[in-house]
């Protein structure tokens, strides 16, 4: 049997796009840049990476993709955010900035740089048994948390009392960086739900 390889695109509008994309085409799938709405709309699933969530949201608004992005995810479309993009998931931001808004799906609160000064960035490991093989090593850099959940998000993998990894059926978000590390088993993990979604 021949399985081909899903489609993912990495939204592309600011942020650590690269390293996700190398992570993707690591764990399987076929990845592809997304900046404008004709691109998205020739995606099985998407990425949205940590960067900096105002200006994500900002330049989402500014390229015509903020309507599209909520609908395709809405309409079932997997979406996987780590860091800025858990906060552009998330149907709730406990501070945001004037005018920041949020593509939504996931049935949570995060507050954005949650862990404080004192604990700007830093790593460790993440008990996350989604994912098979032990520990994540948690990469935290300004991260969100979550405050709380609604009855339809599952808590994937809690840090210090709050969750940090939170799946909604088609939908997935982590507080800390995987693409970061070299270790590709959450991408593999959202790379299955692509295909499955199929
Ligand atoms: N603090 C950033 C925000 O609010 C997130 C940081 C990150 O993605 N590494 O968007």
């Amino acid at each position: 049997m021949t399985v081909t390889a899903p489609t993912i695109g990495v939204l592309a509008l600011q942020g650590d796009v690269r390293e996700h994309l190398a992570a993707l085409r690591a764990s399987g799938a076929d990845p592809v840049q997304v900046r404008r709405p004709e691109e998205l709309a020739a995606v099985d699933g998407l990425v949205i990476p940590g960067g900096e969530s105002t200006t994500i949201s900002k330049l989402a608004v500014t390229f015509g993709l903020m309507e599209p992005l909520r609908e395709r995810v809405s309409r079932g479309m997997p979406a996987y955010g780590s860091c800025a993009g858990m906060i552009m998931l998330a149907d709730k931001i406990l501070d945001p900035r004037s005018g920041q808004e949020t593509v939504g799906g996931i049935d949570m609160i995060v507050r954005r740089n949650a862990f404080g000064r004192q604990n700007e960035s830093f790593e460790a490991a993440v008990d996350m048994p989604a994912v098979p093989g032990g520990p994540v090593e948690g990469v935290f850099i300004r991260a969100p948390w979550v405050e709380s959940t609604g009855a339809a998000a599952e808590t994937l993998a809690s840090y210090d009392g709050h969750p940090v990894a939170v799946r909604q059926r088609h939908l997935l978000a982590t507080a800390f960086h995987p693409e970061l590390t070299g270790d590709q088993r959450v991408h593999a993990l959202f790379t299955e739900m692509v295909r499955s979604a199929h």
